[in-house]
């Protein structure tokens, strides 16, 4: 992989004046995903699952096999995949479908310290609804990584809903341990779902080697569309849940006092789906699958990252919040903090200077706080960020230090 040809299929990152390391928040697209976008709508636009005339027929194909392509890149079968607007929705789903339907009080929702409101905010709701208890695996705040989490499990566990990579901190599991908490937990009768947002855009997703129930993940943070997201669900999971949303597609005969449901991925995909998002989608991992090699893309990133540590472990009162080991090894993002200054002057004034990143609890409040903070400063790398960014970021960064140290001496 030419990491500087692959920069050029990204038109915007290509063409504006802009150091881009807000990754983790969303990804640019590919201009293979925008041609097909534009070839769907111009060209082949039409509904799925209905029009019996061309249009519609081209669509159904075109929604379909993007579901095959997704399939397939993440090692599942095409009836395991539905179609969300991302992961939020997902982990929403499950939780409506599947939480809300099964459990009960007492039962245990294992989740760690480090989840995304994404899959924090909506297990509260399930334990609000049901009188089941969330379980917490906590941080080591020395190494910032989970210790013995298959400890966190017993017989009153009946979902585990974890995230395989933090956005706030990066690789949280020790070689093994997820696995081995995927086990104790199908030993014990509960099921588990991966938050795989952070993980899915760095290296490949195998669904049958991590073993889970359910796996989310979004496709604007995999060069997708916004609005296209990803819940794979096992047909076995499938069938212990109920609809998420009732309406046109996922019906299979209705009367005026009830209705039966299709089988499979259509029973969650309710209303017109996200057709273009899907398509668009599939389209950037055709361009990933053809373009880049998973291995590079990691040496690559790692690269930037230990470029970054290093950089940031130089400048006095800045503190990496993150195992700087762990991350130079295995990080697409590094989050720190500058004594002295909040996270968003940092971010405003490098944005002043043509650098995006992410400043704030990064929609982990609960971790954020438990770690210390309030506020952090978080810098994010794709396969099509460069050396030389991290080194503008840097310099910039010391610049913004020195700045905001004289404007405080004069006030
Ligand atoms: N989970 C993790 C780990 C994330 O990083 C994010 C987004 O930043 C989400 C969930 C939510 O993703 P979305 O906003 O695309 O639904």
């Amino acid at each position: 992989m030419n990491q500087l040809t692959v920069r050029k299929d990204f038109p915007l990152i290509n063409r504006l004046p802009l150091v881009y390391l807000d990754n983790a928040a969303t990804a640019h697209k590919p201009q293979a995903m925008l041609d097909e976008l534009q070839r769907f709508y111009a060209d082949n636009y039409g509904t799925v699952h209905r029009g019996l005339y061309t249009l519609g027929e081209n669509a159904t194909s075109s929604y379909e096999q993007a579901r095959a392509t997704i399939a397939k890149f993440i090692n599942a079968s095409a009836e395991e995949i539905i179609f969300t607007k991302g992961t939020t929705e997902g982990i929403n789903l499950v939780a409506a479908a599947w939480g809300v339907v099964h459990l009960k009080a007492d039962d245990e929702i294992v989740l760690t310290q480090a989840e995304h409101h994404a899959n924090l905010l909506p297990w509260q709701w399930v334990a609000q609804r049901t009188g089941a208890k969330l379980v917490l695996i906590p941080l080591d705040q020395k190494t910032f990584l989970l210790e013995n989490p298959s400890s966190f499990i017993s017989s009153r566990t009946k979902l585990v809903a974890v995230t395989m990579n933090s956005n706030v901190l990066g690789p949280i599991w020790q070689a093994g341990d997820l696995a081995l908490l995927t086990r104790r937990a199908h030993e014990v009768g509960a099921r588990v779902l991966l938050d795989a947002a952070q993980e899915v855009a760095h290296q490949p997703v195998d669904v049958q080697a991590l073993g889970a129930d359910f796996v989310v993940f979004s496709g604007h943070k995999l060069f997708g569309p916004t609005g296209s997201g990803i819940l794979y669900a096992t047909t076995a999971a499938q069938k212990m849940m109920e609809p998420y949303h009732r309406g046109g597609s996922m019906v299979y005969e209705a009367w005026f006092d009830r209705a039966t449901w299709q089988e499979g991925p259509q029973k969650f995909e309710a209303g017109t789906p996200l057709i273009a998002e899907a398509i668009g989608l599939a389209a950037s991992i055709n361009y990933l699958n053809q373009a880049i090699n998973w291995r590079a893309v990691h040496e690559h990133e790692t690269a930037l990252c230990r470029k970054l540590i290093e950089g940031l472990g130089r400048m006095p009162r800045v503190t990496i919040v993150g195992n700087p080991v762990i991350l130079k090894a295995h990080g697409h993002l590094v989050s720190f903090v500058v004594q002295g200054i909040h996270a968003h002057d940092i971010a405003s004034i490098l944005s002043s200077k043509g650098i995006a990143v992410r400043a704030g609890h990064l929609c982990a409040q609960p971790l954020v706080r438990a770690l210390g903070h309030e506020s952090l400063v978080r810098v994010s790398v794709a396969l099509y960020n460069t050396l030389e960014e991290i080194d503008t970021f840097l310099h910039e960064l010391e610049c913004t230090i020195v700045l905001f140290n004289q404007l405080v001496e004069q006030s």
